[in-house]
């Protein structure tokens, strides 16, 4: 096994009375884009400003790259990019000074840093925008400046927290493509977001947190894998009988029918041909329907299914 680039143990965090971040445990390994995703409030940023010991903890242990990780980790720290839930820039200097400033903390060579400071703004694709002040860009672009100025010195390990709030659809998948870009070139990233269809879209694996707790890991197959349901199957009807209904619910693998808005939804655990059976029912009877469709469970029925709550707020 080589060594994880982040290991957390039993990682406690108080705020006075409240508890941020309980016994958490995490392990990132090289090369990943891991995603912790959980609700605002879950603990992210906390456990992020932990890692990078902005915040001092009550109790456990960070390692990053085998190492104990200290507020005076130089070492450590030069090796890391970090682009904060809350845009920092500085208002007075233009795109290219604000990037230059942030990789000159790392890079002192001027020639390697103005061919660094060049290809970040390729990066984020602010060439156009190379001498604006930040009052002056939009919500995106200014997301993008943020993210340019935390990857310019090319970091190994890369921490984005929640990058893509607010920011206009372009944008976001600019931010979501260059996170692949980044990792194809060698970083491993810790991206946290509260929307799950980014984390599906882009992470290898996902730490699913909610209240400081570390509630399920692993690929988005894994986690779906953990959860009862593995179909949900809507079909559009103007009525249906409960006789209809409870026949329905003894179909193989179904474990549950409700109906609601004109709609049936049969929720399935396992099998294979679960559409069929339902349609053959619905032939036999001579009942007709509307649109039918068939959804595989998201991030959000995994999070629904271990808290009982929605992930979205
Ligand atoms: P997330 O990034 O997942 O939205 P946070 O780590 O910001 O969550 O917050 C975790 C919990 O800690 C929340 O209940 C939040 O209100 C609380 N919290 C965060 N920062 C502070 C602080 N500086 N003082 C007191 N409570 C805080
Ligand atoms: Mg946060």
């Amino acid at each position: 096994m080589s060594t994880p680039v982040v290991k957390i143990e039993n990682l406690v965090k108080r705020y006075k009375e409240l508890v941020a971040l309980d016994h958490f445990n995490l392990e990132i390994e090289e090369g990943e884009i891991f995603g912790l995703l959980g609700p605002n409030g879950s603990g992210k940023t906390t456990t992020i400003n932990c890692i990078l010991s902005l915040l001092s903890y009550d109790k456990g242990s960070i390692q990053l790259f085998g190492k104990e990780m200290h507020a005076d980790s130089y070492d450590s720290k030069r090796q890391i990019g970090v682009v904060m839930q809350n845009v920092a820039v500085f208002e007075e200097l233009n795109v290219y000074d604000n990037i230059d400033y942030f990789c000159g903390l790392y890079i002192r060579d001027k020639n390697i840093r103005r061919q660094y400071v060049k290809e970040a703004i390729e990066f984020v694709d602010l060439a156009d925008y190379r001498k604006f002040y930040p009052k002056k860009l939009s919500g995106g672009l200014l997301r993008r400046l943020n993210i340019a100025c935390g990857i310019a010195h090319k970091p190994k390990l890369i921490f984005m927290d929640e990058p893509t709030v607010a920011v206009d659809p372009q944008s976001r998948n600019k931010i979501l493509e260059g996170i692949r870009l980044l990792n194809s070139q060698g970083a491993t990233i810790i991206y946290t977001s509260h929307y799950m269809e980014e984390v599906e879209q882009i992470c290898t694996r996902i730490a699913i947190i909610d209240k400081g707790r570390n509630l399920a890991l692993g690929t988005k197959e894994e986690l779906k894998q953990l959860i009862k349901k593995s179909e949900i199957i809507t079909i559009e009807m103007f009525e249906i009988s409960k006789e209809h209904l409870q026949a329905i619910k003894k179909l193989p693998h179904v474990y549950d029918v409700s109906f609601k808005d004109h709609k049936i939804q049969v929720l399935c655990s396992g099998g294979r041909h679960n559409l069929i059976h339902v349609l053959n029912y619905l032939q036999e009877q001579e009942l007709t329907f509307g649109r039918v469709y068939s959804e595989l469970p998201t991030l959000n029925d995994v999070f629904l299914e271990i808290t009982g709550k929605e992930l979205r707020d």
